[in-house]
């Protein structure tokens, strides 16, 4: 028999999980704060919970996906855990995760912790790529990661439990970054006669050109050399930086989200490293 899930949290994302692993033919038992919401999954062949507790004692595979880490603290307070592989998957800071594995390990369960890298409609759709970060147990990890598997792929990185909410933010910090860039550029042909939807594929294309420099960045970080392979340098990077200054100005556009990076830029430049690239700008952000 396949093994039987239970599911805590049936919102967007719990549902979206939980309806992969009954299509799946899992035995699925599922409970939800507000008992409306599991009428889909119920109708679908889902045995619905009266309480969290009735749902973790169901069974050993406990998958939690809730709103944030104080309400995993409100439905799990009080339960038994012990013998429990619990499946965190609610979005929390390294450090949440870690005190949660701790929590978790002290009541007997063990524990994987998860970073969802998929909105709701890319679940259970294996061509959409998305995938969870894991980490924690590596023993709970292998024993599960067929089931674990089902609604999207799964990537382990680590027995450190704050690992997977590391690599969730890094990957959804990177995404901000390049969301403000493109909020910049729309912005900068609001005023004229261009069509946004021309120039979207143009923007597109070009971040997805742009992409491939993460792998220098992570080869100057290991080799200590920032200057290796480097074919736009710094000092004509800042040099170029008025250029875009005053075409936001020209444009009527606030520089608000360049500003911040191109000042670390040039911070870096003067420090002499003009024949770096963009490298060094993280040495200024640790600290
Ligand atoms: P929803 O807002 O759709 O659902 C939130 C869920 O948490 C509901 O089941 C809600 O119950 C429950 N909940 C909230 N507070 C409490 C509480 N105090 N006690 C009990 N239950 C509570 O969020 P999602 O399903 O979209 O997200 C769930 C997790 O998945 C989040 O951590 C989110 O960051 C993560 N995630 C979501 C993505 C997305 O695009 N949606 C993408 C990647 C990760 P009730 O129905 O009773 O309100």
């Amino acid at each position: 028999e396949k093994t039987p899930v239970t599911m805590l949290g049936l919102g967007a994302m719990g549902t979206a999980l939980a309806r992969t692993w009954l299509a799946a033919g899992h035995r699925l038992t599922v409970w939800n704060r507000t008992p409306a919401r599991a009428a889909a999954l119920a109708a679908e062949g889902a045995r619905v919970a009266d309480s969290a507790a009735e749902a973790v004692a169901a069974n050993t595979l406990v998958i939690v996906c809730l709103l944030d880490d104080s309400s995993v603290d409100e439905v799990l307070a009080g339960i038994d855990l012990a013998d429990t592989d619990l499946v965190n998957l609610t979005t929390s800071t390294p450090a949440q995760a870690r005190a949660r594995a701790e929590w978790a390990n002290e009541r007997g369960a063990r524990y994987l912790d998860g970073g969802i890298m998929a909105v709701p409609p890319m679940i259970g759709v294996p061509e959409a790529g998305s995938y969870v970060f894991c980490s924690g147990s590596r023993e709970l990890f292998e024993r599960h990661q067929e089931t674990l598997g089902i609604p999207a792929g799964t990537t382990y990185v680590g027995m450190d439990a704050g690992f997977a909410a590391l690599h969730d933010m890094a990957l959804l910090s990177a995404m901000y970054g390049m969301f403000a860039g493109v909020a910049h550029a729309f912005a900068l042909i609001h005023k004229e006669d261009i069509d946004p939807t021309s120039l979207a594929p143009m923007l597109a294309d070009w971040l997805v050109a742009m992409a491939p420099a993460v792998h220098q960045t992570a080869d100057h970080l290991r080799s200590g050399d920032y200057t290796k392979g480097v074919v736009s340098t710094l000092a004509m990077q800042v040099a170029g930086t008025p250029t875009f200054l005053s075409t936001a100005e020209q444009q009527g556009v606030s520089p608000e989200l360049l500003s911040p990076y191109f000042e670390l830029m040039r911070r870096r430049l003067a420090e002499g490293s003009g024949e770096e690239d963009l490298t060094g700008v993280i040495n200024l952000l640790v600290h």
